[in-house]
C-alpha cells in the first residue's frame, strides 16, 4: 500500500478549516486515498494554492474563517486563469450559503457537521473525476443573450440545490411566449433577441431578491427554479407589464406553467409537468397561468397507462364493441332501424372505462385507428353474424377519426372488411364527426366521396357542435344529420331550443337528409320530434348501447313485431 503510494503520488488535496478538529476528522477520512495539505484560513489558503497549482487536484474549502472568509478565496481562484480549474468543494453548516457559493462557481458542498466518511470520499472522488474529465461545471456557462444559465448548467445545478438544500421548497416555473415565431418573422429577429432580453433581465431582476436560477432554452422557453412564491398570478404579471413595454405597436402574451415543490420529486421531473401545465394554456389568452395540480398528475398517469395498455388491449380481448340501436319513429310502435357501434374498453385494474376519456386521447396521437379498426372489424363480422344466424339485417354505424380519414389506405381498408364479411355496402354505416369537416375540409371531402360513391351511406355526427354553417350543407357528400345531443337536452323547457331543432329538421328535409336525434332521454322529448318530423332517435329513451348479447333481445322483439 504505502509503496504504490510512493510509485505513483497520490492525488493532492487542500483542506481549509479554522477549526483543527474539522481539519483532523477531514485528514482522517481522506488520508488513505490521498495527500493532504491544510490551511487555516484564506490567506494562507491562497497561499497554498498558488504554489501548488499544477498539482492540486481539490480545495475542500471552509466558508467561515478569520483574516480572510472562504467566499474570498473561491472569488479569488475562479476569477485567476490559473486557479480556476481546480474544484472547490465547501464545507458549511449554513444551508444559505450553500447556494451563494454555488453561484459563486464552488463545485459541491460538504455540509458540518460531517457526512459519514463513505460520502465524503465519494463525493471528493467524483468532482475530481469530473474536473479531470473537463466537463466540471465550474464555470457557470451562460446564455449569451439573456445572461441565464443554459440548460445544462441549470439542471446540474438544480439538482444540486434538490440534493443539498432538501429544506429549500423550489418551485419549477416554465415560461414561454405565444407565437413566439410569428414575432420573429413580423417584426425581425432583432426585435425578437429585444424582447428574450427584456424578459431575461427581469427574471435575473426578480432572482436578485428570491432565492433561485433559472435558464433559457428552445428559443423561447424561459425555466425558473426557485423557492416558492405566494403569487403566481401577480409574478406573471410582473414580466408580462416589462413585455407590454417593449411596443406599443406589437402585442406580445406570456404564459406560465407552475409545478410547486414537492418531497422527493426532482427538478426534471419538476420542469417536465410545469411545461406540461404550460403547454395546456398555449393561446388561452384569457388565463395564461396554470398551476399543475394532483388531478392533472392522476390524468397524465392514467393517459400514460391507457397508451402502454392498448395494444395489449386490442389482443386480449379488453376492447369491446356495445351497440345502441337508432328507431325509426314514423312507425308506430317505432321500429328498430339501425344501430351505433361503441368502443368500450373493461381494463384489468381500471374497470369500465368510457371512450371520453381515451379516444380524445388517442385521436391525439392517431393512435385511435387501432381502436376504430378493432370496432369496424368487429362490427362486420357481428352485422353478418345477425344476417346469418337471426336472419336479420341490420345496418350499423361505426365512428371514423379525423387520422382514419387522412390515412391513405382507409378506403381500401372498408372495403376489404366488407367484402371479407361478405356484406353490402349499405351494411355499414359511416360517422364523421361534424368537426371534422370544417379542418383539411377539401382533403376529408374527396375521400368522403370516394366513400359515398362506392355505396357508404354517411353519416355526420355531432351536427351543431362544430361551426358549420346550415348553408355549407349543400355541398357535403352527406345522407345523414345526426343532431348533436345539446339541442335536444332542453327541448321541453326551452322554446328557443326546440325551434333551433324544427329549423334544423326543415333545412335537413329540403336537402333531402335523413335526421338523427341524438341523446333523446324523455317520452316528452320523443314526442316533440316525431311532431317536427325527425325520422330516427338514438338515446336512453329506447337503450343504452348494448353488448351484442343484450343487444339480440331487441331484434328477437323486432322480429316478433314483424310477425304479427
Ligand atoms: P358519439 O359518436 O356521438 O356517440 C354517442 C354517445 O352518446 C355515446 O357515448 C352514447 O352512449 C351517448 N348517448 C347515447 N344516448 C344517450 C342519451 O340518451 N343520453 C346521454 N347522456 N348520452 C347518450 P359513448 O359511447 O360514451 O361515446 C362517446 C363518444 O366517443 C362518441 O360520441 C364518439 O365520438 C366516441 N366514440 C365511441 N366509440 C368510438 C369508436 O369506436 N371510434 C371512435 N373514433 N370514436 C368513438
Ligand atoms: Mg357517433
Ligand atoms: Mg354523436
Amino acid at each position: 500500500m504505502i509503496k504504490s503510494k510512493q510509485i505513483r503520488r497520490p492525488k493532492l488535496v487542500l483542506v481549509v478549516d479554522d477549526q483543527e478538529i474539522n481539519r483532523d476528522a477531514l485528514e482522517v477520512i481522506l488520508e488513505d486515498d490521498y495527500e493532504i495539505i491544510t490551511a487555516e484560513n484564506g490567506v494562507e489558503a491562497i497561499e497554498a494554492i498558488e504554489a501548488n497549482a499544477s498539482r492540486l487536484s481539490i480545495v475542500l474549502l471552509d466558508l467561515m474563517m478569520p483574516v480572510m472568509d472562504g467566499f474570498e478565496v473561491l472569488r479569488r481562484v475562479t476569477a485567476d486563469e490559473q486557479l480556476r480549474h481546480i474544484p472547490v468543494i465547501v464545507l458549511t453548516a449554513e444551508k444559505s450559503a450553500e447556494l451563494r457559493a454555488l453561484q459563486m462557481g464552488a463545485s459541491d458542498f460538504i455540509t458540518k457537521p460531517f457526512d459519514v466518511p463513505e460520502i465524503i470520499l465519494a463525493r471528493v472522488g467524483r468532482i475530481i473525476e469530473l474536473s479531470e474529465g473537463r466537463q466540471l461545471i465550474s464555470a457557470a456557462e451562460h446564455d449569451k443573450l439573456t445572461l441565464l444559465y443554459n440548460r445544462n448548467f441549470f439542471f446540474e445545478y438544480a439538482n444540486r440545490i434538490f440534493h443539498y438544500s432538501p429544506e429549500l421548497r423550489m418551485d419549477a416555473i416554465v415560461m414561454n411566449i405565444e407565437q413566439f415565431h410569428t414575432i420573429n418573422d413580423v417584426n425581425g429577429r432583432d426585435f425578437g433577441d429585444d424582447v428574450l432580453r427584456v424578459i431575461g433581465n427581469e427574471i435575473r431582476a426578480f432572482l436578485a431578491e428570491t432565492e433561485g436560477i433559472a435558464s433559457r432554452f428552445e428559443a423561447d422557453r424561459f425555466d425558473i427554479y426557485c423557492v416558492e412564491q405566494p403569487d403566481y398570478a401577480a409574478l406573471l404579471k410582473r414580466f408580462q407589464d416589462k413585455v407590454n413595454g417593449i411596443s406599443p405597436n406589437v402585442s406580445i402574451h406570456l404564459r406560465m406553467g407552475v409545478k410547486p415543490w414537492k418531497e422527493d420529486v426532482v427538478p426534471v421531473l419538476l420542469f417536465d409537468r410545469a411545461r406540461a401545465a404550460c403547454n395546456m394554456v398555449r393561446g388561452d389568452y384569457q388565463n395564461p397561468l396554470m398551476i399543475y395540480s394532483e388531478d392533472m398528475r392522476l390524468r397524465e398517469q392514467m393517459n400514460q397507462q391507457l397508451l402502454n395498455d392498448l395494444r395489449v388491449a386490442a389482443k386480449e380481448r379488453q376492447l369491446t364493441v356495445y351497440y345502441q340501436p337508432k328507431y325509426d319513429i314514423h312507425c308506430d310502435p317505432p321500429r328498430l332501424s339501425s344501430a351505433e357501434a361503441l368502443i368500450r374498453w373493461q381494463h384489468p385494474e381500471m374497470g369500465m372505462i368510457s371512450p371520453g376519456d381515451f379516444v380524445p386521447l388517442f385521436e391525439g396521437n392517431g393512435l385511435i385507428s387501432i381502436v376504430d379498426n378493432f370496432v369496424w372489424q368487429e362490427a362486420a363480422r357481428q352485422i353478418a353474424d345477425w344476417k346469418q344466424r337471426l336472419n336479420f339485417r341490420l345496418p350499423v354505424s361505426v365512428n371514423l377519426s379525423r387520422a382514419d380519414v387522412f390515412d391513405p389506405t382507409l378506403v381500401d381498408r372498408l372495403v376489404a372488411i366488407v367484402r371479407e364479411n361478405g356484406l353490402d355496402f349499405e351494411d355499414l354505416k359511416l360517422e364523421v364527426t361534424e368537426s371534422a369537416y370544417t379542418e383539411k375540409a377539401k382533403d376529408l371531402l374527396d375521400v368522403v366521396r370516394r366513400l359515398r360513391t362506392l355505396g357508404f351511406a354517411i353519416e355526420m355526427d355531432d351536427f351543431g357542435s362544430g361551426y358549420s354553417s346550415l348553408n355549407m350543407l349543400s355541398d357535403m357528400p352527406i345522407d345523414v344529420l345526426k343532431m348533436d345531443m345539446k339541442f335536444i337536452r332542453n327541448i321541453e323547457t326551452s322554446d328557443t331550443d326546440l325551434r333551433l331543432v324544427k329549423l334544423i329538421l326543415d333545412i335537413a328535409k329540403y336537402l333531402k337528409l335523413y335526421v338523427v336525434a341524438e341523446g333523446v332521454e324523455t317520452e316528452g322529448q320523443l314526442e316533440l320530434l316525431r311532431d317536427a318530423g325527425c325520422d330516427l332517435v338514438q338515446g336512453y329513451y329506447f337503450s343504452r348501447p348494448l353488448p351484442p348479447e343484450e343487444f339480440e333481445k331487441l331484434i328477437l322483439k323486432e322480429k316478433e313485431i314483424e310477425r304479427q
